[in-house]
């Protein structure tokens, strides 16, 4: 009997509908490996008609001239809604991703906060006054939406990434095309339902899903697009920088990270243990602040690594929507088959593996794969070098401070960084030392819609999330206006 699949129509224009050339592509519950759904995938002429539409609303109709307090309830409207609806977005995001259904439920809830956080800031945005240095002048600043908005999301968390970017392009009146990834795509039409619902005016949220190439490529370089939110992979953001050399669209860029945590061993050793597991195997893995490359001391490098090995031991692995579930499976098949690549590599390398390393025998189905913990003697290793985006956990040993530094720095990315000290003075020297944009300090993982979150380095540029997110998506416009009561002079006539 053949299993029921469910369609996904994309949603431009505030209308539902299938791809222009009737392409789709289907999505696999990891959990299972069975096809479950099939959105349409969006070629090039679709990609037009969303940005049309989204360029359309926003120079006509009622959200080119809505106020920014009503933006804001609008905004509030999709808090309200998302919280009411956590439930079930949370159930489709585990079916399509593989996350545990806890997880994935909470994180949608807490997304509403995110939305409330925007939505009070819409008419908080203000300009300013200048004392000009030119008589019966008065010249004051407005902060303009830029146009229209490339949102590209990954898989992973993208109820939580399309808030980051939807949140302060809409408080700042700016229209949006958000384009879903093309595993896990699910989530973003549920979404799209509720943006529905909540009553934005037609095509200002737009929501569609599709390849890299044509999809990602067409949206991020189209001419009227003017802001590229895009959050994935270096390898991507490479094309997305080169695509926008067509449209010299302003781009942010959220990308992977290769994150430190650093021990001390003055650390509180459960503390310790806990930020790192959370770090490392929490999302599976799958996070881009991923605490996986982890210094220890070396007075309490046993200790710590023994307690790792045996937290990691108990770990539940298994169906994502168990409630006693801790880790479910990975999103793809591709991404077990780099991760089993990587480790033995890794071992070729010198690495010792302590744990894991493979597809746990217990599943004949599912993109499963075991906490993964391995003892490095350098950073050459493979799996302490690349973004692994999996369970997969690198031990390195260090001497003193300055040494756990440097080794902590060796890194082209500088996305998190975790520091586990009961040192107060070593928090705050280690901290300003670290080269990455969010430090955490015996806590890890935390977010806030408060907290500014972005990277340095190869982690990207651009903050999401907190004040200045919402300022991203403005562009400041200067007016003059002459006070005098005298005509304009005559430009040819020198005084
Ligand atoms: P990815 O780069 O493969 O895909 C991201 C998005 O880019 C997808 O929607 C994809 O379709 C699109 N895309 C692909 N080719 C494109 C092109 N040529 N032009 C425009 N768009 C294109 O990333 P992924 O594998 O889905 O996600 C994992 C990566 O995302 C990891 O590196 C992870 O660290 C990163 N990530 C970063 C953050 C952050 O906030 N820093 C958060 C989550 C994930």
């Amino acid at each position: 009997m053949s299993k029921k699949i469910t369609r996904y129509q994309h949603y431009i224009d505030g209308q539902w509908g299938d791809a222009a050339d009737g392409a789709t592509l289907t999505t696999i519950n990891p959990a299972n490996e069975e096809v479950w759904a099939e959105v349409p995938a969006a070629s090039e002429a679709d990609v037009n008609r969303a940005v049309a539409a989204a360029k359309t609303a926003l120079h006509e109709g009622p959200w080119a001239t809505m106020t920014a307090t009503a933006r804001g309830k609008l905004l509030r409207r999709l808090g309200d809604l998302i919280i009411e609806q956590a439930h079930h977005l949370g159930d489709i995001e585990t079916i399509d991703s593989g996350k545990l259904l806890k997880e994935t439920r909470g994180q949608t809830g807490y997304v509403s906060d995110y939305y409330y956080y925007f939505a009070g800031l819409a008419d908080k945005i203000e300009g300013a006054t200048l004392p000009i240095d030119k008589p019966d002048m008065h010249v004051f600043t407005a902060r303009a939406p830029i146009g229209v908005v490339a949102a590209v999301v990954p898989w992973n968390a993208q109820m939580f990434l399309t808030a980051t970017k939807l949140g302060p392009a809409l408080a700042a009146g700016n229209t949006v095309v958000l384009k879903a990834s093309e595993d896990a795509p699910a989530p973003m039409f549920e979404f799209a339902k509720i943006v529905d619902q909540a009553g934005f005016p037609p095509g200002v949220i737009n929501v569609i899903t599709g390849y890299g190439e044509p999809c990602g490529r067409a949206l991020t370089g189209h001419q009227d697009v003017a802001r590229v939110a895009f959050t994935g992979g270096p390898e991507t953001a490479s094309k997305v920088i080169h695509n926008t050399s067509n449209n010299y669209a302003v781009v942010s860029l959220e990308l992977g990270g290769k994150s430190p945590i650093v021990v001390f061993d003055d650390a509180d050793i459960e503390g310790a243990v806990n930020g790192i597991i959370a770090g490392n195997f929490g999302a599976a893995g799958q996070s881009c602040v991923a605490g996986s490359r982890v210094f220890i001391q070396h007075g309490i490098y046993d200790r710590i690594v023994d307690a790792l090995v045996r937290r990691a031991q108990r770990i539940r692995i298994g169906d994502p929507r168990q409630e006693d579930t801790e880790m479910g499976p990975l999103a793809t098949k591709a991404q077990v088959d780099r991760i089993i690549a990587a480790v033995g590599k890794s071992q070729i390398q010198g690495a010792e593996l302590l744990h894991g390393g493979k597809q746990p025998e217990q599943f004949d189905k599912g993109y499963y794969f075991e906490p993964t913990i391995l003892s490095c003697p350098n950073q050459d290793i493979e799996t302490v070098r690349n973004e692994m985006f999996g369970p997969v956990l690198s031990a390195l040993k260090f001497r003193d401070e300055d040494q756990g530094i440097t080794m902590a720095n060796n890194t082209r990315f500088g996305l998190g960084a975790g520091i586990f000290t009961e040192n107060l003075a070593r928090a705050h020297r280690v901290s300003a030392k670290i080269r990455a944009g969010i430090i955490w300090i015996n806590t890890y993982r935390a977010v806030s819609p408060i907290a500014p979150f972005g990277g340095f380095g190869h982690s990207g540029f651009g903050r999401e999330a907190g004040i200045e997110a919402v300022l991203d998506y403005t562009r400041t416009k200067t007016v003059w206006i002459s006070t005098s009561s005298a005509p304009m002079a005559n430009p040819f006539v020198m005084r």
